[in-house]
């Protein structure tokens, strides 16, 4: 029987980029071995040596920025200037996790009868699986510091952007890492990702993508108590009050949802506005929507590039379309290009119902709703209405006002008169049904470890 392979398109002009083999069980069970092997001496070398490996690693992914890029570019119709970020996220989520591992200190804690210390062991093999809108910085927030921790990974990029995750594991070896420690396993969810969640010999899954999935996961992960650390969708907030500098965020507000075409699980989609500055924010930034370059991502003058696949451009039009149809709905497009490709337009949407799925639901695509508030207790009620909680930013003058929405709203990643959520040094992730655990920041090693309490007696 052939090998299973998996299609690569250029989200730009539907074009074949490439073919990859698709990983099956058995070539997952394989990998499993030869990470394991490889994980034993990697948990029992100096961390020092360990840090130096990872440096080594990110000075070479830095050699290698602007062919990451391109590669990004071509596989995930990313704008290259974004590109460039996700391939220098890489290199300074490895410089800064190789901080770490000379940092991973336990605890001695005072008791009686003898000395009680704490030790901060790797866990062993770790199952990354990773979606397709940030796939090479969503690799590294799990790799690096699993890696840094002492662990071996085996990472299973999505069945779209297998190439950047490929060309990084070749990277690493070039830069001296041990064979078997750090594994690409391209193929399907339910096939390669399902034997990762399955394998006894995989002691943790980092999974990044839908919270259908994620759900899934946690499941079977519960089955076999398999620790999890969970980054799912989003439907974030961005709340603008009367007493903000309003020509400011509706500066800021089209870039917050057009990003990466909106496939970002940060973005903006629910512009809240308080009642009196409505009708004056909207026509800010109906314009300002409509001045965003749309094109191809390869061009440095593009701000916004198209969708993954056809798939996900239907799924974006049935939301939109839903939106539409009520009374008293008013859509503000902008443009995108036709022909070839996978393009959908920047859109708001106006006068939806808060309750529509347009204005709950993620719709993972260039799409805003835009809806009125009252006044503070209703923007922070009309804030939390959904099942998520990764995100949300509050544009306000008002320091006072700042901390208290901060402290009602039910999010993990909170900007004031800003959009910027993700630092390698801040810890990410969500409430609420926008995941479990968290990533990145100062404590993002330990999540890799098991805590070994010891107690010595020094009774004689
Ligand atoms: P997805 O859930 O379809 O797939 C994600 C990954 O899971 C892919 O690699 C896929 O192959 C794999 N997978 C699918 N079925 C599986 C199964 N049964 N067992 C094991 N693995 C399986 O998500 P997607 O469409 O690729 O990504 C988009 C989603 O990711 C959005 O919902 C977005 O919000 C979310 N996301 C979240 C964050 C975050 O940090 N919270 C970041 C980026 C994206």
């Amino acid at each position: 029987m052939s090998q299973p392979t998996l299609d690569v398109l250029n989200p730009a002009t539907a074009e074949l980029v490439a073919t990859v083999p698709a990983a099956s069980a058995a070539d997952v069970d394989a990998a499993v071995t030869r990470a394991a092997a490889a994980q034993h001496p990697w948990a029992a070398a100096a961390p020092a040596d360990r840090a130096r490996l990872l440096r080594r690693f990110a000075a070479v992914v830095d050699e290698h920025i602007e062919e990451l890029a391109r590669l990004e570019v071509r596989e995930a119709g990313h704008t290259i200037g974004n590109a460039r970020w996700e391939a220098g996220n890489v290199r300074d989520l490895l410089d800064y996790s190789a901080g770490g591992a000379e940092r991973l200190l336990g605890r001695q804690i005072p008791v009686a009868g003898g000395i009680d210390f704490t030790v901060l062991e790797p866990l062993g093999v770790i199952g990354v699986i990773a979606p397709w809108n940030f796939p090479m910085p969503i690799a590294a927030w799990g790799l690096a510091p699993a890696l840094a921790a002492g662990n071996a990974v085996l990472l299973k990029p999505a069945e779209t952007t297998p190439l950047t995750a490929l060309r990084l594991a070749e990277l690493a070896l070039e830069a001296g890492l041990p064979e078997g420690l750090f594994q690409v396993l391209p193929g399907e969810g339910p096939v390669a990702g399902s034997a990762l969640v399955e394998h006894p010999g995989v002691a943790k899954i980092v999974f990044t993508g839908s919270t259908r999935t994620g759900k899934h996961i946690m499941t079977r992960c519960a089955e076999r108590v398999k620790r999890l650390t969970l980054e799912l969708g989003g439907k974030s907030p961005n709340l603008v009050f009367a007493d903000a500098d309003v020509a400011a965020a509706a500066a800021a507000a089209p870039l917050s949802f057009l990003d990466n075409a909106g496939q970002d699980c940060c973005a903006r989609t629910r512009i809240l506005v308080e009642r009196s500055v409505y009708d004056r924010f909207l026509d800010l930034l109906v314009p300002a929507v409509a001045a965003v370059v749309v094109g191809d991502p390869a061009d440095e003058r593009t701000q916004m590039g198209p969708l993954i696949s056809a798939v996900q451009r239907d799924r974006v039009a049935g939301f939109v379309d839903g939106g539409r149809g009520a009374d008293g709905v008013r859509t503000f497009l902008g443009k995108a290009p036709e022909g070839p490709g996978f393009w959908y337009p920047p859109t708001v949407l106006a006068g939806v119902s808060p309750d529509a799925p347009v204005a709950v639901e993620e719709v993972f695509g260039p799409v805003a709703v835009v809806l009125p508030f009252e006044d503070e207790q209703d923007a922070v009620r009309l804030a939390n209405a959904t099942d998520y909680g990764l995100a949300g930013s509050v544009w306000t003058r008002d320091v006072g006002r700042a901390l208290r929405v901060g402290q009602g709203l039910r999010a993990g990643n909170l900007s004031v008169n800003s959009h910027s959520s993700v630092r390698y040094s801040t810890p990410f992730g969500g409430f609420k049904q926008s995941g479990l655990g968290r990533e990145l920041g100062p404590d993002a090693l330990a999540a890799f470890t098991e805590t070994k309490n010891v107690f010595i007696s020094t009774e004689a």
